[in-house]
């Protein structure tokens, strides 16, 4: 007996990487259903924050999310790399300023609770329907995918997106293998509030095994942290009280934004690498953490996920201009093309930067300060470096097509 088909897509996880990929296609006309318990509400677990980059924002902005945000970001105009590594061979300190590249900024630091929040707000507007549940099960058959929700509720859709994170059932239904490896790390991320102005500088101190970065928050006085180190480290870290643990960071950051005052809620992530052996499989595509996962140095994490979202997009408008299956092969196909390269360059880059930092041989730290040398002093390839940073080495979406006032 065939199926009624309830929607054209079913987006499974309502993080911020479903949030974008429900909204963006809904935005170039498909019948949306977000499947996937408020991420919202996550309170204190939820401590982090993103630095989106220019790209990113562009797609909020073309989604109508910016409006509600922009008063909440701060914006991030340049990023200063320290090696407080200790090692035989230091690398020199670097700046990376966006003005170099003539924008005001590269991108802009929210709160992961606030983006949600206004992704959630523009979500309940232009999706055709919010089940706030998880899904159970997943059976993709010819034509269509049958999800049935914990509740016993089930649904039919043409396309199922698998933004359900790490332990992605999507992608377990889909069979799609993935590669994992941890680096016996683990990441606190929290914010503080400091004497001297961040004047919307981020600084990355990276040291023997482990790296710290305060990125900007809005208002010159309060910064987010992120504090990579061995995970029994980090463990420890996380058991001291305030006082302990504010004057852990004051020694850290040996002053470099004055005293501390407030410091904010903690929450530990694990360091680790996941990558989905294939983007597709039968009707399902992924995006977000449910297809990478990357150790979070240089925050490239989520903005690589908005950047699947927005290329989902564009493979699924060339399907709805045709009245055509969104969840064919051939849409299928082109969205795995589309996001081939610049995953696995970033996947790349990360591991090894990350690697790099764990390692005491000397050969690495010896290129990692050449590599800084040559940054300082040569501006082409420092714009080339930090237009690299900033979006991916193939075009970028169409809903991510920069936006004139930057
Ligand atoms: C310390 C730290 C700092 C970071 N900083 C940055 C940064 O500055 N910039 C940046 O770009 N990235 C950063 N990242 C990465 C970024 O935080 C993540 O990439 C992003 O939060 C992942 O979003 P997501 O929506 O893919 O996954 P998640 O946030 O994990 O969302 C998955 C959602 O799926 C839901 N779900 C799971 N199973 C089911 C189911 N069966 N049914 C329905 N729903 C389900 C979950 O409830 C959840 O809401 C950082 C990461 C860390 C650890």
């Amino acid at each position: 007996m065939a199926k009624e088909i309830d929607t054209d897509i079913a987006v499974v996880g309502a993080g911020p990487a479903g949030l974008a990929a429900a909204l963006a296609l809904a935005h170039v006309g498909a019948k949306v259903v977000l499947i996937g318990p408020s991420a919202g509400g996550a309170g204190a677990g939820e401590t982090r924050t993103a630095a989106l980059l220019k790209s990113s924002v562009d797609l909020l902005k073309a989604l109508k999310v910016w409006d509600a945000l922009l008063s909440r970001a701060a914006p991030l105009k340049a990023i200063r790399i320290v090696d407080a590594t200790g090692g035989l061979v230091r690398a020199p300190e670097i700046e990376f300023r966006s003005s170099e590249l003539g924008l005001e900024a590269f991108g802009y630091n929210i709160a992961n609770t606030t983006l949600v929040e206004a992704l959630e707000d523009r979500a309940a507007k232009v999706l055709h329907a919010i089940e706030p549940e998880s899904v159970a099960k997943i059976e993709p058959m010819a034509g269509l995918v049958v999800l049935t929700c914990k509740s016993g509720k089930k649904m039919t859709a043409r396309l199922v997106v698998g933004a359900d994170g790490r332990r992605s059932i999507c992608r377990e239904a889909a069979s799609i293998a993935v590669k994992e490896w941890r680096y016996d790390q683990a990441a606190i991320a929290t914010s503080f509030g400091h004497a001297r102005p961040h004047d919307f500088v981020s600084t990355e101190l990276h040291a023997s095994g482990g790296s710290l970065t305060t990125v900007p928050l809005p208002g010159p006085h309060a910064s987010s942290l992120i504090f990579v180190g061995a995970t029994a480290e980090i463990e420890a870290f996380m058991r001291l009280d305030t006082a302990s643990f504010r004057a852990v960071l004051e020694e850290r950051l040996g002053g470099l934004l004055g005293s501390i005052d407030e410091v904010g809620a903690r929450a530990s992530f694990p360091v680790a690498s996941l990558s989905a052996e294939s983007l597709v499989g039968p009707r399902t595509a992924l995006v977000g953490e449910a297809a990478h996962i990357l150790p979070p140095i240089g925050a490239q994490g989520l903005n690589l996920g908005f950047r699947d979202a927005a290329a989902l997009a564009d493979c699924v408008a060339v399907a709805h201009r045709r009245s055509s299956d969104p969840g064919a092969d051939d849409v299928l196909k082109a969205y795995a093309r589309a996001r081939k390269l610049d995953i696995a360059t970033r996947t790349l880059g990360v591991d090894l930067l990350a690697r790099s930092l764990l390692t005491d041989f000397l050969p690495m730290q010896a290129a990692r300060s050449l590599i800084v040398h040559g940054l300082n002093r040569i501006a082409p390839l420092r714009r080339l470096a930090m237009r690299a940073g900033l979006a991916p080495p193939t075009e970028l979406p169409s809903l991510m097509q920069p936006v004139p006032d930057w």
